[in-house]
């Protein structure tokens, strides 16, 4: 079958990896994992590591260490491009901040070949936002926020002739809402640790949304008791506001406000890696995701997979797959058996995508949310513990797949000991 490349060590990624890696860890099949970082972050966890409830250097874990535990092998490195003829994938040059090149570009051959490597944010071309708003889309630009938002407090803290500190969002699907709550969150806990003329009353967080309700994926009712949550907190909500333009001072609405902030983040849709575009022939729809059959396997190479927020798969009803760590979670365990049904001759079987509910965590104020299908026979809406210890059992069912339950137990026992030993923000 020859070796089995996987490009993105992420929801899903990693996950196949780990199970690859064990299972084929006696057989001359090697396993490879390929990331351009050193080290993985589940990615629902960034609007908790820009706000800083959340450190993502004690939360992260290491591909290299989890390599050598798993099976596979680890490459560091930035896929780039594809040439399917000679099965090779193409790597970037590794060059260091100071232009020093620390690896040449680098070509890897396969037999089979997975591509995991997720979503970037889409700005759809509106001017400005690149250089003015911020994305939320890997742990790097999380942690970069997290740094800015800390300076724009300690201003807000030490200038009097600042009155408030306001915070632009852009997008009131998941990501944006989240912030919005976890937001108000830091503010609360900096004047506990100090900050007297910071507070939540001088924050003012606008949630711009094109459509006409919050959370346009969700259901209905979830959306209304979201929205009433996050105006008690005091976040304004602007409904049927396009923003056409993004500038250092904040955004201007097709309807031609200007909506004044200091810092602005765009969280209003995704797309695939730019260069998975017709990649070396490959099928892509227009956010450049790789189309797939039911099997996983690209429409037009039985040999390429792609799985997570980088496929294009289509359901018998004529639904897509969201972009979900859902998704991502289940798609890598269809994968994971298809490649030892077809390892063993066998056929690939189809994938099938079980919606299990939706959930939104506001902080520690409120989680809300939605259980489906098999879980509850139909729909039924939760908030609260139960809906909070639901929407946490996502992350540990990630955590279980990596490092299996023992391991997994031990993490809780030791994220509940910090948060006796540790501050309750990340302060630095
Ligand atoms: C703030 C936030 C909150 C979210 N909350 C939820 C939630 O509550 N529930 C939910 O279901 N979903 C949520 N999501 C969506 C969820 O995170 C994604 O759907 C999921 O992570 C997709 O998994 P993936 O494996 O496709 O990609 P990812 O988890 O994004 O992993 C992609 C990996 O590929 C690597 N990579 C990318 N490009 C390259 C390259 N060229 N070369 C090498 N490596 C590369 C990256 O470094 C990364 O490790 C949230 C997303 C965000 C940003």
């Amino acid at each position: 079958m020859g070796d089995i490349v996987i490009v993105g060590g992420g929801a899903g990624g990693l996950e196949l990896a780990v199970k690859l890696g064990r299972y084929f860890k006696k057989s001359d099949t090697n396993v490879l994992l390929v990331d351009k970082n050193r080290t993985h972050i589940w990615k629902p966890l960034l609007h908790e590591v820009a706000a800083g409830s959340l450190d993502a250097d004690i939360d992260c874990l290491d591909y290299l260490a989890l390599s050598q535990k798993n099976g596979f092998q680890f490459q560091l490195g930035e896929v780039t491009g594809l040439e399917r003829a000679t099965k090779t994938l193409k790597l970037a040059a590794m060059v260091s901040d100071s232009g020093e090149t620390i690896l040449p570009a680098r070509e890897i051959v396969y037999g089979k070949l997975v591509f995991a490597l997720g979503s970037v944010t889409n700005d759809f071309g509106t001017p400005g936002v690149k250089e003015h708003c911020i994305f939320l889309d890997s742990a790097g630009s999380a942690q970069r926020f997290h740094v800015q938002l800390l300076n724009e407090f300690l201003k807000l803290q030490s200038d009097s002739s600042k009155s408030k500190l306001d915070i632009a969002i852009v997008g009131a699907g998941a990501t944006g809402v989240e912030l919005a709550a976890e937001l108000y969150k830091t503010a609360e806990l900096l004047k506990a640790y100090g900050y007297q003329n910071v507070s939540s009353a001088k924050l003012k967080v606008t949630v711009i949304e094109a459509g006409p309700r919050l959370l346009p994926a969700l259901p209905e009712r979830i959306a209304q008791k979201v929205a009433h949550e996050l105006r008690q907190l005091g976040v304004s909500l602007m409904l049927n506001t396009a923003v056409s333009e993004a500038s250092k001072n904040g955004l201007q609405t097709r309807q031609g406000d200007f909506i004044p902030a200091d810092m602005s983040v765009w969280a209003a849709g995704i797309k695939a890696p730019e260069f998975l575009f017709a990649l070396d022939g490959l099928e892509t729809n227009r956010i450049n995701q790789l189309v797939v059959d039911r099997t996983l396997q690209t429409s037009n190479d039985a040999n390429i997979f792609a799985i997570g927020d980088c496929a294009h798969c289509i359901m018998p009803d004529d639904t897509k797959v969201p972009p979900r760590a859902q998704s991502a979670h289940q798609m890598a365990s269809c994968l994971f058996d298809n490649i030892k049904r077809l390892h063993t001759g066998q056929q690939a079987k189809a994938y099938q995508y079980v919606d299990y509910g939706s959930l939104v965590s506001l902080s520690s104020y409120s989680t809300i949310g939605s259980l489906m299908g098999s879980l509850s026979k139909g729909s039924v809406f939760i908030e609260g513990k139960l809906a909070r210890m639901v929407y946490i059992s996502l992350y540990r069912m990630h955590q279980m797949v990596v490092y299996g339950k023992l391991k997994t137990l031990f993490f809780m026992l030791v994220n509940r000991i910090n948060k006796r030993l540790r501050p309750t923000l990340k302060l630095h």
